[in-house]
């Protein structure tokens, strides 16, 4: 048998990969060195488009019910006074509040039923990918079976062997890539490496924090304060220089900085103690020939912002629909090619945005530390642009083109749930239905696509209002096409996505 598509690993971006994949009706065979999932936390925020993407695979349930909108995302001195404060109380475009507050194993678990309950997708945990190769038409992956040592949580890896067949391959196994590693390619390192302790407990009874989240910029050490969801905490200490990756990784070490803070075993329990290098860095290629590289394997940035895993769950909802589009004969193969067109100046704005934002609370010099603090208080704001934007690839020359699409509600339900709209192109005019002004090859064409067509009022009057547009192509991955001023215009519109996409559409 060929798979659509093989994929290595089963992290939070190959669960989403492989969930968005099957949802497109393809088949997938996922290879997870690991027996289970990893089940502890790394990622603690998410933003409203992932949100948006764990609603399209009803996932978004118990991942809100274990969250916190972040209402108080804050940047204190060591003496507590305000540097910055980050506006991500808001409701956003998506149709949720801008930002939360999750613990990674309840997002895990949900989508992995997701992933485990469809028909097209074939698990294999407990199987490590240890070779490829890649045909005219489809790539090869040998796996061999792992088992587990006792007193040894590393996976061993044994001879007994499979060997699978994809149209594609995705690498999303992460940091380490071994996919990543068999192509050969390199990673460009941005010029961060910084250590921290990271250390998530379970509230054991219900606490309150004065300083409930964000990052405190004391240059005696820096710490970040979060909430992961409704019952766990993180705390992050600077590493101090002299300071060694065994001494902090011992839990007396964490219980004594937890004491400074007032908290102690009656309060806690900690789920996860471990010194992390903090780095950015990306793959110099995310695209050979078959293989495609998402998530960690094909980025990393400093976590001040809370992206790495809502960029690698992008990566996936791009390159899924493109994928859906070439598997189906609707478009050609270089379609594909513009999920890195598209997303590496994206996540680069990401990055930025982390490492900028991550030099703030890193500063452990006390004259340079001052010296920042007085920079705040005249009103220095590190360069935080608004949310990135798509500005390459499948995108229009219109107004909105590569900015995400507003989900308001229809009758109080979300529009992608209300028109059953999640993961499909959604052509919205507050004027008419818009199929009034299309010719029938056009209609046809994006019915091909499995395209949503609907007149919208509501929250979509004011939003289309301020924007001065009467129509608007949001793509499956809710990243807007383009729009036009009056809806007689739409047809250009649809004529320029057909010819983006290389699809003859009669005239
Ligand atoms: C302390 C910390 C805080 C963070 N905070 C945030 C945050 O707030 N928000 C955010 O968005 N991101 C955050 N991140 C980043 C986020 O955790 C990562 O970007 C995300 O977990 C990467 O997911 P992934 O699926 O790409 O890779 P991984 O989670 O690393 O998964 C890769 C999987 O591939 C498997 N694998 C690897 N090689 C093979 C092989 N050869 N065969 C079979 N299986 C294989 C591995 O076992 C693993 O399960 C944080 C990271 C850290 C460390």
């Amino acid at each position: 048998m060929i798979y659509d598509v093989v994929q290595v690993g089963m992290g939070p971006v190959g669960l989403t990969m492989a969930a968005l994949t099957a949802q497109a009706g393809h088949s997938v065979a996922v290879i997870e060195r690991h027996q289970g999932l990893y089940g502890l936390p790394r990622a603690g925020h998410i933003d409203h488009e992932i949100v948006r993407i764990l609603q399209s695979l009803d996932c978004e349930g118990p991942v809100l019910a274990d969250s916190y909108p972040t209402l108080d995302y804050r940047w204190v001195n060591g003496a507590g006074e305000t540097l910055l404060e980050f506006d991500w109380g808001a409701k956003a475009v998506s149709g949720y509040n801008s930002d939360y507050m999750q613990y990674q194993p309840v997002l895990e678990d949900a989508l992995a039923s997701r992933v485990r309950a469809a028909a097209e997708v074939t698990v294999l945990s407990g199987w490590e990918a240890v070779a490829f190769e890649e045909h005219d038409d489809h790539v090869e992956v040998v796996v061999r079976k792992t088992v587990y040592e006792p007193g040894n949580p590393r996976p061993i890896v044994t001879d007994e062997e499979r060997v699978l067949r994809g149209r594609y391959l995705i690498g999303a196994d992460g940091a380490s890539s071994t996919v990543r590693r068999w192509l050969g390619i390199e990673r460009s390192d941005l010029g961060f490496n910084e250590r921290w302790l990271d250390v998530d407990a379970r509230m054991k009874r219900p606490l309150t924090f004065d300083f409930d989240c964000g990052q405190i910029c004391d240059p005696a050490r820096p710490i970040t304060v979060l909430p992961l969801g409704k019952r766990h905490r993180r705390w992050e200490w600077a590493l101090l220089p002299g300071e060694t990756v065994e001494e902090l990784e011992k839990p007396e070490t964490a219980w004594r900085l937890l004491a400074d803070l007032g908290l102690g075993p009656d309060d806690l329990e900690i789920v996860r103690q471990l010194v992390y290098t903090f780095e950015a860095r990306t793959a110099e290629q995310w695209r050979r020939g078959r293989t495609f590289l998402i998530g960690d394997a094909a980025h990393t940035m400093p976590p001040f912002m809370g992206q790495g895993m809502c960029s690698g769950m992008r990566d996936a909802k791009n390159l899924v629909w493109k994928l859906d589009l070439v598997l189906r004969g609707l478009a050609s193969d270089a379609l594909l090619d513009t999920f890195e067109e598209e997303l590496r100046p994206y996540v680069l704005d990401w990055t930025v945005i982390s490492l900028e934002a991550g030099r703030v609370p890193c500063i452990t010099d006390v004259d340079a530390a001052a010296e920042r603090d007085q920079r705040f208080r005249d009103g220095f704001r590190p360069p935080l642009p608004d949310f990135p934007q798509v500005r390459h690839g499948v995108i229009a020359a219109a107004p909105c083109a590569g900015e995400l699409s507003l989900q308001g509600r229809v009758d109080g339900e979300l529009f992608d749930r209300a028109h059953h709209a999640a993961g499909r192109w959604q052509v919205l005019s507050t004027v008419a239905d818009p199929r009034t002004v299309l010719r029938a090859g056009q209609v046809e064409f994006l019915e091909s696509l499995g395209c949503v067509f609907a007149h919208v009022g509501g929250e979509y009057a004011d939003h289309f209002a301020v924007r001065g547009i009467e129509v608007s192509i949001a793509r499956p991955d809710f990243y807007v096409f383009g729009a036009a001023p009056t809806l007689a215009e739409l047809p250009a519109l649809v004529d320029d996505l057909a010819a983006r996409l290389r699809v003859p559409v009669a005239v």
